[in-house]
């Protein structure tokens, strides 16, 4: 689900009741906000676009508020707004091909212009482009990481592991004094090429080699450099952030991997995260 996939681990057998119950509120979370599904509350803000507010769920709300927060954060490179030009390369969906410049630079320009207009009182959103549209592939896993994590250490759950393809959130701790040990895939597929050792929390991977697709031996990839509406140069191979904040780790993987290894790296100590990133020369910085 949620264009990957997920597990969750517990350590207790008395904690497994609450797996299906974490599987259901990711079904609740991706039937909410996926800009794939037209009836999502995402969905029917994009459809009225640049036409009329959209009222949302109070969780909705603050998730898109938050993104815009994260938008202004990092200089616009996490920017959900770029939905009409991830809808329009639709990366993962085994139809890709190749936008032309003339498809793409209405939609670039439209991403640049649009703002979310926030109404407090009514609960709506609503996007002042009609061409621009909200993606949250960028940070819904991590903010359902989050939900997932609150979830379980409410019911009493002392220890989880939840991945959802990639974004990892370590629930409460490894036992006295012990630290959880995530593995960060190596892009080759094989293996891993770093472990960081963390206490409760999310680590969160932005890599190319997750989605992409090659078309006359040029690859592809997902994730978008919201100024030119092309797949980001590669610089580096992955991003990973640590945070106690799932959401925000998972936007700000993102935002390094656009922004690349100087840029990326000035961000990460201006927030004061940590991180390990992969540059193309294979080099592993950890920050
Ligand atoms: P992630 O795997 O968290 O780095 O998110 C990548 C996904 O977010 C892509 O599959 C797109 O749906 C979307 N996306 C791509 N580029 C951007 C961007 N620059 N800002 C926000 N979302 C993006
Ligand atoms: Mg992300």
């Amino acid at each position: 689900m949620m264009g990957t996939s997920c597990s969750i681990t517990v350590f207790r057998r008395a904690d497994e009741k609450y797996i299906r119950e974490c599987f259901d509120i990711l079904f609740a979370i991706e039937k909410r906000i996926s800009a794939k599904i037209d009836d999502s509350e995402i969905g029917l803000v994009n459809q009225n676009a640049g036409k009329s507010a959209v009222k949302v769920s109070p969780e909705t709300y603050a998730l898109v508020k938050r993104a815009m927060e994260i938008e202004k954060l990092t200089e616009g490179a996490f920017n959900p707004l770029v939905g009409r030009v991830t809808a329009l390369w639709n990366i993962g969906s085994g139809e890709e091909k190749v936008p032309s410049k003339e498809e793409l630079a209405p939609l670039v320009e439209a991403v640049k212009r649009a703002e979310v207009v926030f109404d407090d009182s009514a609960s709506t959103i609503y996007i002042t482009e009609e061409s621009a549209a909200l993606d949250l592939g960028a940070i819904g896993k991590g903010y359902s990481s989050d939900i997932l994590a609150s979830y379980l250490k409410k019911k009493g759950v002392a220890r989880a592991i939840i991945n959802l393809g990639g974004n990892v959130y370590a629930v409460g701790s490894k036992g006295r004094g012990k630290l959880w040990n995530v593995g960060l895939r190596s892009p080759d597929g094989d293996g891993i090429f770093a472990t960081v050792a963390t206490k409760e929390g999310a680590v969160v991977t932005s890599g190319a080699y997750e989605r992409y697709f090659v078309s006359d031996g040029v690859m592809y990839h997902h994730i978008i450099d919201p100024e030119t509406g092309y797949p980001v140069d590669l610089d580096l191979l992955s991003a990973s952030i640590l945070s106690t904040d799932g959401t925000l780790a998972d936007a700000l993987s993102t935002a390094v991997f656009v922004l690349g290894r100087d840029r990326g790296i000035e961000l990460i100590k201006r927030l004061g995260v940590n991180a390990v990133l992969l540059t193309k020369e294979r080099e592993t910085i950890r920050l």
